[in-house]
């Protein structure tokens, strides 16, 4: 019997009988990599599990747990799925079913949006699918003969799609009865999904396109385990009730309007949250030398074109005239910060110089996309541009890495580092590219942070290292950047004067810590589910009298706390003690102190802490000591 060699991706061999498939490899590398293969990657292709191997492929055996395994998993599931709608609603016509970043969807059109009996009645068909374990067929054809096919099942978003595809042959895959076309690969069987949950169903142009048609289309999640959905369905409760959108309503800190899509509103708390956050920005950044500016948010055409955003982001800027001229709001801080650069002379020995600019600067988004505090048109980047001599590049980026580090720690969060680099359409030359590149690496390397590559990934003009916090549910938010850029300093012919006084081009480094301010702060909002920490709470302490002849008393404690400029709120209405306590709960207040009789005689209060309940009486100015402590430390609680 003849052999054949497998190279498997860490270097070693295995050896199968000439006619084995992927499976086959899987199962011999391991019995437990054999149940838990999905598919796999040949030679840097994706294939189905039941493909032919052949001498000296190249294999590697994907499972769920890898991001290609999910895609797959997920877009297996988007079939079992429409195969129920099939079953059950004949008459509906089949579009797209991909998987997307968090599970699966599948557009159909029908004369009427599905219902949540419908949703239950696809569910428990697709169960019956999946448990008649129905493997996936790849079937190959010429694309005529699919268009035939599809011509007689008068399925025209097929047509249009095979409209598309250039190849002389295509591939359908079938399980059951129903028959799809697709690039795939698949799963082996539908009785891989082992728990799944249709999530909502929503109407989406065909194509996106709002000329076209509207289709109606089911989300879905899928996973191999069952435990993994359950988990996933708590996660996106728990998501739910901490979503910015609807806290931030509540405890009366922002609002969105139809005057404005995608323009947020802030609320005196809202301002009082997001002024703490900058002055402990400015705060921090001073500590680190930086300086600050303020550019303009309109300038003219000519500066955008000349920095490349008018050939490059057109389509994400705003634009306005002024005297007939044209001008754009600014997408970024960038060239502003430049012109400021270009007013003066600079001498080696002034480099570098660190210029944060809180900039708010305006970018066009859809309308679909906008989410609350997390996609909006305009936000505030809390952004710096350190202009520097070559010779300062590892030092500035170690400095940044600190200061990043220093501020995601204050708020609680742990964070994964990225590094990407040089994109096919890059400028500058492949040595400068290295140097850059290098020059990230190596720090990162020296203060032993744990990082990922992605290859290609950089920004046009430079390499880039990219920080993703992790909340308190594990979900990754990219906040900050470090970027090195060796183009903008050409393009607007930036110099330094050298110590031989010649002129030399400085490197520029854009970076941001927090991101965006807004942002930041639905992120803040979700992780801390609006009970944020004394430091940041926009009402830090809540004053609850007993009844209406304790008010006087509580005047003089409120401006006794006012004056250490600690936040307070009185609560003067007529309501009973536990009333008050409740609803001081509900707006997440860090302290209540209560007072009645008792209390006023001896000149103490009972303390409340969020979360913690009764704290026992103390006297005032032990209460303010230990408080003023907790702010000045930016205790998380
Ligand atoms: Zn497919
Ligand atoms: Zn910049």
């Amino acid at each position: 019997m003849s052999e054949i060699k497998i190279l498997l991706m860490d270097g070693s061999k295995i050896e199968l009988k000439k006619g084995a498939t992927l499976y086959d490899a899987a199962l011999k590398i391991s019995p437990r990599l054999g149940k838990e293969a999905l598919a796999g990657i040949v030679n840097g292709e994706k294939k189905d599990l039941n493909h032919l191997l052949k001498n000296n492929d190249k294999i590697e055996i994907i499972t769920f747990d890898s991001p290609e395994g999910k895609e797959i998993f997920h877009h297996s599931s988007s079939h079992i799925m429409a195969q129920a709608v099939k079953e059950l609603f004949p008459e509906a016509k089949f579009a797209i079913g991909p998987a997307i970043k968090d599970g699966f969807y599948y557009d159909f059109e029908i004369n009427r949006p599905f219902t949540p009996e419908d949703l239950i009645a696809i569910e428990n068909k697709m169960k019956d699918i999946v448990e008649k374990n129905l493997p996936f067929k790849k079937v190959e054809i010429k694309k005529q003969e699919a268009e035939k096919f599809f011509n007689e099942k008068d399925a025209v978003y097929k047509l249009e799609l095979l409209k598309d595809i250039a190849d002389d042959e295509v591939s359908l895959y079938q399980q059951g009865d129903f028959i799809d076309l697709c690039r795939g690969p698949h799963i082996p069987s539908t009785k891989k999904v082992k728990a799944f949950k249709l999530l909502s169903v929503a109407g989406a142009y065909w194509r996106g396109n709002e000329k076209n048609k509207m289709l109606q289309r089911i989300y879905g999640i899928s996973f191999h385990k069952k435990s993994a959905l359950e988990q996933y369905l708590k996660l996106k409760e728990e998501a739910k009730r901490r979503d910015h959108r609807k806290i931030g309503k509540e405890l009366g800190l922002f609002s969105f309007h139809d005057e404005g899509v995608g323009f947020p509103f802030f609320h005196p708390k809202g301002m009082v949250l997001r002024n703490i956050l900058e002055d402990y920005w400015k705060e921090e950044h001073k500590k680190d030398g930086y300086a600050e500016v303020r550019t303009p948010i309109m300038l003219n055409k000519s500066l955008w074109i000349q920095s490349g955003h008018w050939d490059h982001y057109k389509e994400n800027m705003y634009f306005t005239k002024i005297d007939d001229e044209d001008y754009a709001i600014k997408p970024m801080n960038c060239p502003g910060g430049i012109l400021v650069y270009k007013c003066g002379l600079h001498s080696y020995r002034d480099l570098p110089l660190r210029w944060g600019e809180l900039g708010l600067v305006h970018r066009h988004e859809l309308s679909g996309v906008l989410h609350g505090l997390f996609r909006v048109r305009c936000f505030t980047q809390d952004d710096a541009h350190i202009f520097m001599t070559p010779k300062h590049i590892k030092e500035e980026i170690e400095k940044v890495i600190d200061l990043t580090d220093r501020i995601y720690k204050t708020f609680g969060f742990e964070y994964r580092v990225e590094l990407s680099t040089k994109p096919e359409n890059a400028m500058g030359s492949d040595e400068i590219w290295e140097k850059a590149t290098s020059s990230l690496e190596e720090t990162l390397i020296k203060k032993k942070i744990n990082y990922k590559i992605n290859e290609g990934d950089g920004a046009f003009y430079g390499p880039k290292i990219d920080f993703h916090l992790e909340d308190c549910l594990g979900r990754n938010w990219q906040c900050g950047t470090i970027q090195i850029d060796f183009n903008m300093p050409e393009k607007f012919d930036l110099f330094y004067i050298n110590k031989e006084g010649q002129k030399e081009r400085p490197v520029m480094l854009h970076r941001t810590v927090l991101g965006s301010i807004e942002r930041f702060i639905g992120i803040l909002i979700e992780n801390y589910a609006g009970a944020f920490p004394l430091w940041l709470a926009p009402v830090q302490v809540k004053l609850l009298p007993i009844a209406d002849r304790h008010i006087k008393f509580g005047i003089k404690i409120a401006k006794l706390l006012e004056k250490y400029n600690v936040r307070v709120e009185f609560d003067k209405m007529n309501d009973k003690i536990g009333a008050k306590i409740r609803k001081a709960e509900m707006e997440k207040i860090p302290y209540m102190l209560i007072f009645g009789d008792k209390e006023i005689e001896k000149e103490i209060v009972a303390v409340r802490k969020r979360g913690k309940g009764d704290l026992g009486k103390v006297k005032l100015e032990k209460f303010i000591k230990g408080i003023l402590k907790e702010i000045k430390e930016k205790a998380l609680d």
